[in-house]
């Protein structure tokens, strides 16, 4: 069996983007020891990049355009962002789905506190640097609380003309609610939450114009220095090998993970679309991971002769953090509660921490967070080179 891995850093549950030719080199050790204690037959690590073409019997096409052959096929290349056919406005308005992504919009918040001293420096005027967050899902609503944290905290003192905390923080979200996914006395109290902090929450807000500095609600235009994209997620391309997709891209799933007419291929995560009793599964981590799981049971009872066991989705609830100090949690197990502020931030932290691979992991990010927590680190004013042959503006 051939095992193509995501290669992720251990403390970040985002999506990574592991690129054949990166310098960042994945935790092979961690990973393949985990594998094999876990009794994968045998197992072969390689960072290629799967070409989107259909599976031949046993075989798929890698980057370099040779094959690599298979027994079974585990499909896990996740999301990507999706602009509902508005793509062009991905260059001003980014999206948050990797490390380059990460690095890149902390780029744009830097500079335009740059550039807004600069120009108080030059011109005695102080403009009002504007932050405009795309969706209310729970990653707009944890983009706006750290943007509110970093200009509020951790660049308190860096400048001398401008105040960043003055900066203005503006979540768009198109349905009546931000994290419509949750229950309504979660998403209330997550508004609350935010504007207590700051951030201005607009429901019922459907963007209809992305530029370079503002956004357009219909015939209304609102300045903005740096627009963000939470609003839309699309299937990653690779899903495009399979006939059966949902509208998102994602690639519709059986029981046992199949897509439709591949019994030796299984397709998980983010990637893939599975109902459950009459709704679509969220793509969330803890899916990712029991999906994962499944299909190498699936694969073992196929090896013992054994019939196939059904997949069903355990959901343990859903978190998003607001800043530094505050969350939104709804807790489905081991117990069942609704936890905001505080103690929620608290059950975030802890959950995260125990869920990484391996002790040492575990120790280096507690470690490191409280050093984060308790210097207000300013590693977070760090700007990064534009990447080259980028398309991007600079700011
Ligand atoms: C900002 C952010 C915050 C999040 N926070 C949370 C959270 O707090 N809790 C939670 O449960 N979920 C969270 N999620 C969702 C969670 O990250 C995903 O549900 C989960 O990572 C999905 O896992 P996956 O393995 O399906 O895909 P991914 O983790 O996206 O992994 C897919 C991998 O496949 C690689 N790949 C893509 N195409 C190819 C190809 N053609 N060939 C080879 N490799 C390829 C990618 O580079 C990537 O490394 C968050 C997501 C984001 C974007």
């Amino acid at each position: 069996m051939l095992a193509y891995s995501t290669g992720e850093p251990d403390h970040i549950d985002s999506p990574q983007a592991v690129r054949a030719g990166s310098k960042r080199m994945p935790r092979k050790n961690v990973l393949e020891n985990r594998l094999r204690k876990q009794a994968v037959i045998h197992l072969e690590y390689r960072i290629r990049i799967a070409v989107p073409k259909v599976p031949d019997i046993g075989r798929i096409t890698i980057g370099s355009g040779s094959f690599v052959q298979y027994d079974y096929l585990i499909v896990a290349s996740g999301a990507t962002h999706s602009y509902f056919g508005n793509e062009t406005w991905e260059s001003d308005a980014p999206g948050l789905k990797s490390i380059e992504n990460a690095i890149e919009i902390r780029r744009r918040i830097m500079l335009a506190f740059e550039d807004a001293e600069r120009n108080a420096w030059d011109t005695c005027i102080t403009e009002t640097v504007n932050f405009t967050i795309i969706g209310g899902g729970p990653t707009g609503v944890e983009l706006a609380g750290a943007i509110r944290d970093i200009s509020t905290f951790i660049l308190k003192h860096e400048y001398r003309f401008i105040d960043p905390a003055a900066c203005k923080v503006l979540l768009l979200e198109g349905s009546p609610r931000i994290l419509a996914h949750y229950p309504d006395e979660l998403s209330r109290k997550t508004d609350g939450q935010l504007r207590k902090l700051g951030v201005e929450v607009h429901t019922n807000t459907r963007v209809t114009q992305v530029e370079r500095d503002s956004v357009w609600i219909g015939a209304v235009r609102l300045p903005s220095t740096v627009t963000l994209w939470a609003a839309g997620v699309g299937a990653s391309p690779l899903g495009k090998c399979f006939r059966d997709t949902h509208r998102s891209g994602a690639v519709v799933v059986n029981e046992f993970l199949n897509p439709k007419g591949y019994s030796d291929i299984f397709v998980c995560g983010d990637l893939a679309h599975f109902d459950q009793d009459g709704k679509r599964v969220a793509g969330v981590a803890q899916l990712a991971m029991q999906m994962g799981k499944h299909a190498a049971k699936v694969i073992a009872e196929d090896a013992l002769g054994r019939p196939r066991t059904a997949f069903r989705y355990f959901d343990k609830g859903d978190m998003a953090t607001i800043g530094r100090h505050r969350a939104g949690a709804d807790v489905r197990w081991p117990f069942t509660t609704r936890l905001s502020g505080y103690p929620a931030w608290l059950a975030w932290l802890l959950i995260h921490l125990f869920l990484l691979a391996g002790f040492r992991n575990r120790a280096s990010v507690f470690l490191s967070w409280r050093l984060t927590y308790l210097s207000r680190s300013q590693a977070a004013g760090l700007i990064m080179e534009e990447p080259k042959g980028s398309n991007v503006d600079r700011r």
